[in-house]
């Protein structure tokens, strides 16, 4: 199986994405290190991984078709795109799981990203819109519709607010984000089994 973690934006000078008033921490960093730790889980159960930018600042990233070509190239099965949500209220809080409109794949992996994320994190907020009938929200995100593979993009925790920044610098918090993020790829395919027979 073949996963393609996304680290949200280009880093740093580029674009480092939302970034905390009070602590300066930026979106793009906690996105690539939380990336890291998934790929080091996912390589660890024995999957193919990728992540479509692996340093600090990567200015060919900027450029959200490199990342969407790296995985239809590669012929992803997943594609997961990780990001801090950000809001000027700043007491605006919880974690989002976003897929492209439509009933896919994608919502079913959104599903087993949001079920280990809520999990894991029974004391943080799950940002939900059932009127579909599943807890993703659903937006023409570029990364969501142009990716041949399954997509989901995670709000993993606002940069915005001061107590989830705290949290997303956070060593062990970031494991366990990984950690929940990892559990909810293998259980994605687990389903695909299940669905399609393929035991
Ligand atoms: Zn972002």
């Amino acid at each position: 199986m073949r996963i393609v973690i996304d680290p949200g934006h280009s880093g740093r000078n580029i674009d480092p994405g939302a970034v905390n008033q009070n602590t300066g921490l930026q979106e793009a960093d906690v996105a690539l290190i939380i990336s890291r730790l998934v790929e080091k889980y996912l390589l660890a159960v024995g999957y193919e991984v990728k992540l479509t930018r692996t340093e600090w600042e990567q200015p060919e990233t900027d450029d959200l078709n490199y990342r969407t070509a790296l995985a239809n190239n590669w012929g992803a099965d997943v594609f997961v795109s990780l990001h801090c949500n950000s809001a000027a209220n700043k007491s605006a809080k919880g974690y989002e799981t976003w897929t492209s409109p439509g009933d896919t794949n994608g919502d079913r992996l959104a599903t087993c990203l949001h079920n280990q994320i809520a999990a894991e994190f029974p004391d943080r907020v799950g940002r939900t819109d059932y009127s579909d009938g599943d807890a993703d929200k659903e937006a023409r995100f570029y990364v969501l519709v142009h990716t041949e593979a399954p997509a989901c993009l995670v709000e993993m925790a606002f940069i915005s607010n001061d107590e989830e920044a705290a949290l997303l610098a956070n060593r062990t918090w970031q494991d366990r984000y990984a950690r929940a993020i990892a559990r909810g790829v293998t259980d994605y395919f687990q389903l695909l089994y299940i669905k399609e027979g393929k035991r």
